[in-house]
């Protein structure tokens, strides 16, 4: 769908996948005003297919392009977008469990032009790729490097946008995680370097006590995170399942002290491609420490199949998060 000044949004299409022609001049190569979203499409047991909260992303979406200067797009022509791509490659939404199609809808700035200013035209694309179970042998626990030296997002910034120019200033810590031997990076506060954030892709929570005592406590939406549509599913489960939940501002003095008194109890980080990821081992230029004996934590467990059994149909939707597709 296009979009330019004047006109609004035009020109729906639903066309074959294919290259884009785009000039050296245009806009989007030089100045990055784009932004994007992730959802998944899931079989359901009586063979349709839904996708999960798609609305959740249009308005994410929407406030994207609000931080980038970008129009907005209605939030029924994101989901519409997405429901005629869905229709369309049905046959490519996997048959059932954890397998899903994801879809990546996305807008870029398409005017050619040298000047440092909000584009005049624009384009929003979906396109959608099958995406495999991501723990295919069984869900594992990942190491974290918590990033001093470098920061997401400042306040004031575009943390809370999904832009690809937040992820383009990850990937140095990203190698730097990968140098420590550690698969993901942990986000800090850009101020005191103190708070945790969010993980590379995904939202973090923590679990103080155990069983039906437990707390289940996520960094508060302070404006440099992105507020995880995974995330605030969970946090409306774990309240169902009956939990305490808190949103807070937790430390890294907290996170380590918590765990060698064995106040916390599990770490686990989400978002929409691995659903629920455990934290397993946590390091740092301090010093580094295990969360937990190595497995994933029963309470950790727990919800990642409460959330995933709504999204394959096979729980109920008490909050009507499952979007139908005839
Ligand atoms: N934080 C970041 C930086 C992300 O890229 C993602 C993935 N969209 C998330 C958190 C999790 O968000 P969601 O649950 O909406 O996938």
């Amino acid at each position: 769908i296009s979009w330019t000044e004047g006109r609004g949004w035009h020109d729906a299409q639903l066309r074959p996948y294919a290259p884009l022609e785009v000039h050296p001049s245009n806009m989007i190569l030089h100045y990055a005003q784009t932004i994007f979203e992730g959802l998944k499409a899931y079989r359901q047991p009586d063979g349709s297919v839904a996708t999960f909260r798609p609305d959740a992303n249009a308005r994410r979406f929407q406030n994207s392009a609000r931080r980038l200067a970008m129009p907005e797009l209605p939030v029924e022509t994101f989901v519409e977008a997405c429901d005629l791509l869905v229709r369309q490659d049905a046959d490519w939404v996997p048959g059932s469990g954890e397998e899903s199609l994801y879809l990546r809808p996305f807008m870029i700035a398409n005017e050619n032009g040298l000047g440092v200013r909000p584009a005049s035209e624009y384009l929003f694309i979906v396109i959608a790729s099958p995406a495999g179970a991501y723990f295919p042998r069984g869900v594992k626990p990942v190491s974290v490097w918590l990033s001093e030296e470098y920061v997401r997002a400042a306040p004031g910034g575009m943390g809370a946008a999904k832009t690809g120019g937040n992820y383009a200033g990850s990937l140095a810590a990203r190698a730097a995680a990968m140098e420590q031997g550690c698969d993901e990076v942990v986000w800090l506060d850009a101020v005191e370097r103190r708070y945790v954030e969010e993980m590379g892709g995904m939202n973090l929570y923590f679990v103080y006590g155990e069983g039906s005592d437990a707390r289940i406590v996520t960094p508060e939406l302070t404006g440099t995170l992105l507020p995880g549509i995974t995330r605030d599913s969970l946090l409306n489960i774990a309240q169902d399942m009956g939990f305490g939940t808190g949103e807070a501002r937790i430390s890294t003095d907290e996170w380590r002290t918590g765990n060698a008194d064995g106040t916390l109890t599990e770490v686990f980080a989400c978002g929409t491609a691995a659903v629920i990821t455990p934290v397993g081992e946590v390091k740092s230029a301090h010093g580094q420490w295990l969360v937990g004996d190595g497995e994933p934590g029963p309470i950790t467990k727990r919800l990642r199949e409460a959330l995933l059994a709504v999204q394959t149909g096979r729980a109920p939707d008490p909050h009507g998060w499952m979007h139908q597709l005839a």
